[in-house]
């Protein structure tokens, strides 16, 4: 892993957000409507704590283990922290204790078991809700057709406060099929904003990483995920983080 100074870290977040608004500049945005979430997974405390230095102030992660090691080793910093990977019910306690969102929501169970433990640790907890764009069986969230019924049962949990929907692209270097998946979650989002439950909203639209967000951005984008261009490339790969 190439070691990072605090002037890397500076030069590559100004890197992508002179990205983020040239690509809001070519199609009429404005970048302050553009949340640019740092992924800092594989990358220890201290490297958060320099990108802190740099201006940052919150850092999703795929894994709830790493995220909450690093939320106690950072504790003394006034940091956001959004769990944005797969979760098991049965893990779902430790994202109650300390996360701040929770982008991958994906069942019904797993709503039942984060609202359970956030009751019990009297806290709330800002959600998205996975969609599989892609239609590959292998990838997690839920089926688009499914959405509007998905979102009929959120009311009830009253501790999951829902913003919107996220969803991770087809990896293929066919720019139109990565592009097809951005479409379809705004598209889904226009129509199931309809006739939304009351106390839920959408506005927030979380699609794009390091190799895509400005293809993301083009189609509506409100929240980018972003990890390898700012922290430079993981050792381990994405295979480890998602199924393939
Ligand atoms: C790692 C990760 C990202 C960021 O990917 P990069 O290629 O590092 O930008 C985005 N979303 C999820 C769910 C991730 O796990």
């Amino acid at each position: 892993m190439t070691t990072l100074n605090l002037d890397t870290l500076r030069q590559n977040i100004a890197t992508v957000r002179a990205r983020i608004e040239a690509a809001c500049a070519a199609c009429g945005r404005n970048a302050d409507e553009i949340r640019l979430l740092p992924v800092s997974k594989t990358h220890p405390p201290e490297v958060l704590r320099l990108a802190h230095q740099a201006g940052i102030n919150e850092f999703g992660e795929n894994k709830v283990q790493e995220a909450r090691q690093k939320a106690e080793a950072l504790a003394d910093l006034p940091l956001r922290w959004s769990v944005i990977g797969h979760l098991q019910s049965n893990k779902a306690k430790y994202v109650a204790r300390f996360a701040h969102e929770f982008q991958a929501l994906d069942s019904i169970e797993l709503a039942e078991a984060l609202d359970r433990r956030l009751q019990i640790e009297g806290r709330a907890l800002d959600v998205l809700v996975q969609v599989n764009t892609s239609n590959e069986p292998q990838k997690f969230g839920i089926a688009p057709e499914t959405a509007r019924d998905f979102l009929r049962q959120m009311p009830i949990f009253s501790s999951l406060r829902v913003k919107g929907l996220m969803t991770l692209a087809i990896f293929d270097a066919d720019e139109t099929h990565v592009r097809q998946c951005f479409i379809r979650l705004r598209q889904l989002r226009d129509a199931l904003r309809q006739e939304l439950p009351d106390g839920i909203d959408l506005d927030a639209l979380s699609m794009g990483m390091s190799g895509d967000f400005p293809i993301a951005i083009e189609e509506g984008a409100t929240v980018v995920r972003v990890g390898q261009a700012i922290f430079g490339a993981r050792p381990t790969p994405d295979s480890h983080y998602w199924p393939s």
